[in-house]
């Protein structure tokens, strides 16, 4: 019996997409990711309306994986080569802080020289991006998305626990001067937390030329203080932008793209809206996640795990390894059940996991 070629699951999707994370350290503390500061529990307490399923006393207990567990570059390199073999050739590397694992820029220049990596990504919160920028994009990165949630100094500092807004915007004008064009930008938008700032973040956009995303909020927060009330659903961002701007939808590169996007009648910006909690895009996802720790994640919301780094670190041959991703993949999850009474919470925060 010959071996399939590509890494197919039971619900006839194919996989072409991995997100490796590098690290599960972060320097910031976003409020939807790591709300570990005053101000998230100042902006939590008193928003609980107390009936819906997640349960903020019970927040995530997560550690920070020792470092002797992240995979080393050299066996990253050997998961995306094997995975390039079957026909995976869109990688995005993130964390936690991507940014913050020392010599990044080896790792980038491992994967864009192995065939058949025609997108190469990094999503970073921006910090140290001036000092690393061109040595990544030198070494063959081929585009990068920033989060941006605010545009106000204060609520930036709010939202992410650091006075760190010039330094992304610098650093996104960097990422066009380097021409790592179309720059994406990524916001979670919370109501009450910056919802009224959808607008000037899609006019910023506009004005800067930029890919803008607005992102629903997800239950990966590390302590489950996600409530349904507080996402601003997809179809209500596009409301409030269509009363502002003339938008012309535009149709999707992939059927596996996770948002919907508009491009504005004046200018070459454009927005994007990703809506997984109230239009889920589970029945196209062709999407794996390697931790930092070496755990394959089939789906955002798996709760369970499948541990590769015991068999990159014990000899184990090649081709085990791609019977062992084959059957990790087969077993992917139909769909994420947010909002459902069945609803479990991950273990792991999305800093951990990898967004
Ligand atoms: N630290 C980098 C950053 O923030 O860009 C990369 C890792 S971060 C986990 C990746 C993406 O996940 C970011 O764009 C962030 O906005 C998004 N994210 C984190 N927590 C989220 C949540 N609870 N709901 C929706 N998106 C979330
Ligand atoms: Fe924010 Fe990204 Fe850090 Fe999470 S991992 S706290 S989203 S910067």
């Amino acid at each position: 019996m010959t071996s399939p070629t590509r890494l197919e699951d039971s619900f006839g999707r194919t996989v072409q997409d991995l997100r490796i994370s590098v690290t599960d350290r972060c320097n910031f503390r976003c409020l939807y990711c790591l709300p570990e500061t005053e101000a998230a529990a100042n902006f939590y307490r008193g928003r609980f309306h107390g009936t819906e399923s997640s349960d903020a006393s019970k927040p995530i207990t997560h550690t920070w994986k020792p470092k002797s567990q992240f995979l080393e570059f050299e066996e990253i390199e050997r998961v995306v080569r094997l995975a390039a073999g079957f026909g995976v050739n869109k990688i995005r590397i993130t964390g936690g802080e991507p940014l913050l694992r020392p010599r990044l820029e080896e790792l980038i220049a491992r994967i864009t020289s192995i065939p058949g990596m025609h997108d190469v990504a990094i999503t970073t919160n921006g910090t140290g991006f001036l000092k690393k920028g061109k040595l990544l994009r030198d070494a063959g990165l081929h585009r990068v998305s920033f989060s941006l949630d605010s545009l106000d100094r204060e609520n930036f500092k709010r939202v992410t626990g650091r006075d760190g807004l010039q330094e992304v915007l610098e650093s996104i004008q960097w990422a066009k001067e380097l021409g790592l064009s179309p720059v994406k930008v990524n916001a979670v938008i919370i109501r009450e937390l910056n919802d009224h700032e959808i607008e000037p973040l899609a006019e910023f956009a506009r004005d800067h030329e930029l890919s803008m995303r607005f992102i629903e909020f997800m239950p990966l927060d590390s302590q489950r203080t996600w409530k349904k009330h507080l996402v601003i659903p997809g179809t209500e961002m596009l409301e409030r932008l269509q009363k502002r701007h003339t938008l012309t939808p535009l149709p999707a590169k992939h059927p596996s793209e996770t948002s919907k996007r508009w491009r504005f009648q004046e200018g070459n910006g454009e927005v994007g809206i990703i809506a997984p909690v109230t239009e889920p895009f589970c029945g196209n996802c062709n999407r794996i996640r390697l931790t930092a720790d070496g755990q394959i994640r089939t789906c955002l919301f798996s709760l369970v795990e499948n541990d590769l780094k015991p068999m990159l670190r014990n000899g184990n041959a090649d081709a085990e390894i791609e019977d062992y991703l084959r059957k990790v993949v087969w077993k992917k999850e139909e769909r994420h059940h947010i909002g459902e009474d069945d609803f479990v919470q991950p273990s792991r925060p999305m800093s951990s996991i990898g967004g």
